[in-house]
């Protein structure tokens, strides 16, 4: 599928200390602006932490349907006497959507059911999903309760937050931004432990983190690409925040 592409991610802007995000403009920056004048007075504005604003415009209406999918999904893949859909995150996974339009986005996450698919269909009928989706200009969708599970990654569902980005093949600067500060928010809200990209997620094969009852269920996967990862990591080590890679 065709995709708009964004900014590269080896521009100077992104290999500096990450600015402040303003999902929704004017809101953050103005604030942060006038804090600096009225602290300091001076002409240099003072070290802003990343901020976010998350929408819950397209939130998923929780359904008895979901539910009964997503409890489903976890006693075939991870434990057969499950009662809760709950997850216990210490870990964020960064997709992009190999769509390129956020309305395509939400077209294929929104259904609670899964469709198409011939390689994961073996795995049950709940729909991928995502906790968040990020458009090309940054703004920060959540889809669903964070502590509730997405089918997002083999293996690791009960265990991950999952990060859709609008996009395929480039993500852009805006993305990498509200990445930077979605993931700083759940370091903070969560014991995260881990950040990887999806393409990263069979390194954890054989580690306790690994669920996966059924065999030879597993794909093989390239997003977000190693570029924007890489990014990723450099931009929240600015911000003082390391997280492990692999088990
Ligand atoms: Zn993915």
């Amino acid at each position: 599928m065709s995709t708009r592409r964004g900014p590269r991610l080896s521009t100077p802007a992104l290999s500096s200390r990450p600015r402040p995000i303003h999902v929704r403009r004017g809101r953050c920056l103005t604030l942060a602006t006038l804090l600096s004048v009225l602290s300091f007075g001076s002409a240099r504005p003072a070290p802003v932490q990343p901020a976010l604003i998350v929408s819950d415009r397209y939130r998923l209406p929780p359904s008895p349907e979901r539910t009964r999918l997503t409890l489903a999904y976890i006693r075939q893949h991870s434990d057969p006497q499950a009662t809760s859909t709950r997850i216990r995150p210490v870990m964020v996974v960064i997709h992009w959507t190999a769509t390129s339009t956020l309305a395509s986005a939400l077209a294929t996450l929104r259904p609670e059911v899964l469709s198409g698919r011939a390689d994961i269909r073996s795995g049950g009928r709940l729909n991928v999903g995502a906790h968040f989706l990020v458009d090309r200009d940054g703004t920060v969708y959540r889809l669903q309760n964070e502590t509730t599970l997405a089918r997002h990654v083999i293996g690791l569902n009960r265990s991950a937050i999952g990060i859709e980005n609008v996009g395929s093949g480039s993500l852009t600067a805006e993305q990498l931004r509200a990445d930077t500060a979605l993931v700083a928010d759940l370091k903070a809200r969560y014991p995260i432990e881990y950040l990887i990209g999806h393409f990263e997620s069979q390194r954890f094969m054989g580690s306790p983190l690994w669920e996966e009852r059924q065999p030879g269920y597993l794909t093989h996967k390239s997003d977000p690409g190693e570029a924007f990862m890489k990014a990723l990591r450099r931009a929240l080590a600015a911000w003082g925040l390391r997280l492990k890679s692999a088990p």
